[in-house]
């Protein structure tokens, strides 16, 4: 019987960030143009499209359970919901 070691990913190895709020794992906000895996993975709910402009002030991390975006530092949050996503289909 072989042992398996799992390896670390990357993804893993990061510490998930928790919504001060409901304690849920937060996503990180990604900024850009989209493309199409960046589409899938918002659809899933495994990311968050922040749109194309980053701002010094815009949020990092998304709360897919609240609906809120939080800045870096998780001090202070907007309402922010991805329903547009299902415009585009
Ligand atoms: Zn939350």
């Amino acid at each position: 019987m072989k042992t398996k070691i799992n390896s670390t990913t990357a993804a893993s190895a990061t510490n998930p960030m928790k919504c001060p709020i409901c304690n849920k794992t937060m996503i990180e906000i990604v900024y850009g143009v989209p493309n199409s895996e960046l589409w899938k993975k918002a659809k899933q709910k495994k990311a968050f499209i922040g749109g194309c402009c980053v701002f010094e002030h815009s949020p990092r991390f998304h709360c897919y359970n609240c609906r809120k975006s939080f800045s870096e530092d998780l001090k202070t949050s907007i309402d922010e919901n991805d329903d547009w996503l299902l415009l585009c289909d």
